[in-house]
């Protein structure tokens, strides 16, 4: 007799008795326990002053590592950047607490590559609290997996060397930095730890995921919209400029994701500053001409929607 394959876990459904099953226990534990945890304490951990200011700007740190790290320069190589650019960025973006940039780097590629279908490891389609949280918080079939080529980041060292000490990159620039220096620099190691270490990464996650959930279901398409992703000035000013979504996933490689002067987009205008002093280069941009065709051709495609509306006989001469 064959082996009868057994099915995934997720393929059933969840029940009292069976929910820790469905559990992924390792994200869970960072991205709901520990937050958790880090909200009761601020219940008794009075916050300072300087330690404020202090969560303030590490929180901008790590999210660098996230938007201009993991996400353009890994995921989409939108510029090149010289080895102290890339351990910055790697540290950095481990202090984000998102995972390590070989594995965030992998599903972000799926995800522009099979947007909203099953292989998009956070489709739209599967609901809101799907694709913000519960695509990480639930074990997926490895069988609906999309596997996109990732080749490039398994030769890059830095890519390789944070993927194997992911946990010393969590403990080390995600609670234990933002805890040291508020406590060196003026005797606050519990506020430095509750507030710039994990509030500061549980409202980062959050903003993030924003991107998965929001920015696929909130907002304008003025470039394309036969997919879900969607501009919106919320989702950009909680993600450092993110939120141009569905100009993202129109011009992927274009190293801009806010590309009107007036638009917040502050990771465009840092990795612009390190090219200025040679710490990246290549910086990849689409033609104006190429993007404002596409816009054109989305306006002629709702106009002519309009226009099937309208009755056209009873037209005036
Ligand atoms: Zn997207
Ligand atoms: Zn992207």
């Amino acid at each position: 007799m064959p082996d009868i394959p057994k099915p995934h876990i997720s393929e059933g459904p969840v029940t009292l008795r069976n929910w820790p099953r469905h559990i992924a226990w390792f994200n869970t534990t960072f991205i709901i326990i520990i937050p958790l945890l880090g909200c009761i304490a601020a219940v008794f951990t009075p916050l300072q002053r300087l330690t404020a200011i202090w969560a303030v700007l590490y929180y901008f740190w790590t999210a660098l590592g996230i938007t201009a790290g993991y996400h353009r320069l890994w995921s989409h190589r939108t510029y090149e950047a010289g080895l102290p650019l890339r351990i910055f960025l790697a540290c950095a973006g481990g202090g984000a607490v998102q995972g390590s940039i070989r594995w965030w780097s992998a599903k972000h590629r799926a995800h522009h590559r099979w947007t909203d279908t099953e292989k998009d490891p956070y489709n739209i389609r599967r609901g809101l609290l799907y694709s913000h949280v519960l695509w990480m918080i639930l074990k997926q079939d490895p069988k609906h997996r999309g596997r996109p080529d990732i080749s490039d980041l398994n030769e890059d060292p830095v890519v390789i060397w944070q993927h194997r000490n992911y946990i010393k990159f969590v403990l080390g620039f995600g609670l234990i930095l933002p805890m040291v220096i508020a406590g060196l620099g003026w005797g606050d190691w519990k506020g430095g730890l509750v507030y710039a270490g994990i509030l500061r990464m549980f409202l980062f996650q959050q903003a993030t995921f924003c991107v998965n959930s929001l920015a696929h279901w909130l907002g304008d398409q003025p470039f394309d919209d036969r997919n879900s992703p969607r501009d919106h000035i919320l989702t950009a000013l909680v993600t450092l400029g993110e939120g141009y979504h569905n100009f993202h996933h129109e011009f992927p490689s274009d190293y801009r994701n806010g590309i009107e002067w007036w638009q917040y987009d502050p990771t465009k205008w840092a990795i612009w500053i390190w090219s200025k002093f040679r710490l990246a280069s290549n910086l990849k941009r689409f033609r104006t001409n190429e993007i404002e065709m596409g816009r054109v051709q989305q306006m002629q495609k709702r106009l002519d929607q309009r226009v099937a509306t309208l009755n056209c006989s009873v037209l005036p001469d």
